[in-house]
């Protein structure tokens, strides 16, 4: 799998959707662990998504 699934997963995660079909939140947290890449990138989606919360953007 490449990384563009699991960042497509990690914001479903972050917007609190179901991730994709045929993702498991055990494979997202795996591959998290071994790509720095997608765990910075899940920190700053993560960041946005509690900024727009603040300011009622979302
Ligand atoms: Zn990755």
């Amino acid at each position: 799998m490449h990384c563009s699934e699991f960042r497509t997963a990690l914001s479903a995660r972050v917007d609190g959707e179901d991730l994709p079909p045929g993702m498991t939140g055990a494979a997202l947290d795996a591959h998290l662990r071994g790509c720095g890449e997608c765990c910075a990138w899940g920190e700053r989606a993560r960041r946005l998504r509690l900024l727009a919360a603040r300011f009622d953007v979302a």
